[in-house]
């Protein structure tokens, strides 16, 4: 794709984010856009980023690192949306503001240890399995309590919220269903000084039905990059 055509594809997907939060009755500065840019190049990134957007998503580290360091002069909120390998904790304690599939005890004691102390706390979803599909990742809802009650005494994190990829769909009415939970979930869990206020959800083919049942981020690849190379 062109430049032309990365700002265009991100002005059409801006414009669903809008029209999805009207007919849901949202704001649609309450729907953050996180523009998914794994195995695309530094220059599609470089061309978005031209075109106003701020946040982008990564899920292979190493692939990420690079593109990080190419476009250091840009100022990008960068995303870990893939998945965590231990070993690789500190490279994403220290490049990342945000992690999306947290999942993992382990994995959060890591993340908190080797996040800079000069650095903010990261931010982090928790990534829940709603599917019932062991493949996609995350923890069943049943296990999130403990999570959460860890990760608050993790000096290196700042829960944010909540995070969920589903077994793709056609159908809206079906899309919606583990969105939905997720938000349940989430209110069920939510307490004053815990808002849990970010719910992740949604892709290219579903962010409708994400932003219908409360999405405050989607993260979306293919809608703006076209396909991955
Ligand atoms: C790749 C990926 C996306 C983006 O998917 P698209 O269908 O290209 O929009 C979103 N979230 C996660 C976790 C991903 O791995």
């Amino acid at each position: 794709m062109t430049n032309k055509d990365i700002e265009a594809s991100l002005r059409q997907t801006q414009a669903r984010i809008r029209t999805a939060a009207e007919r849901a009755g949202r704001d649609p500065e309450s729907v953050a856009l996180i523009a998914v840019s794994k195995k695309q190049s530094a220059e599609a990134i470089r061309a978005a980023y031209e075109a106003g957007q701020r946040a982008f998503g990564e899920s292979y580290l190493q692939e990420a690192l690079d593109k990080i360091s190419q476009l250091a002069d840009l100022d990008i909120d960068w995303h870990f949306i893939g998945r965590i390998q231990a070993n690789k904790t500190r490279q994403i304690a220290t490049h990342f503001a945000w992690v999306h599939g947290l999942a993992d005890s382990a994995h959060a004691r890591r993340l908190s240890e080797q996040r800079p102390g000069e650095m903010p706390p990261l931010n982090v979803c928790l990534q829940v399995n709603l599917s019932g599909e062991s493949s996609k990742g995350g923890i069943e809802p049943s296990a999130v309590p403990d999570l959460l009650n860890l990760c608050e005494t993790l000096p290196g994190l700042r829960v944010r919220g909540l995070m969920t990829l589903p077994a793709p769909s056609d159908d809206e009415t079906t899309q919606r269903q583990p969105f939905r939970a997720l938000r349940m979930l989430r209110d069920q869990l939510a307490t004053p000084t815990r808002p849990l206020s970010c719910l992740s959800m949604g892709m290219s083919d579903d962010l409708e039905a994400a932003i219908l049942e409360g999405a405050t981020f989607v993260r979306i690849g293919t809608a703006i990059f076209g396909e991955r190379h």
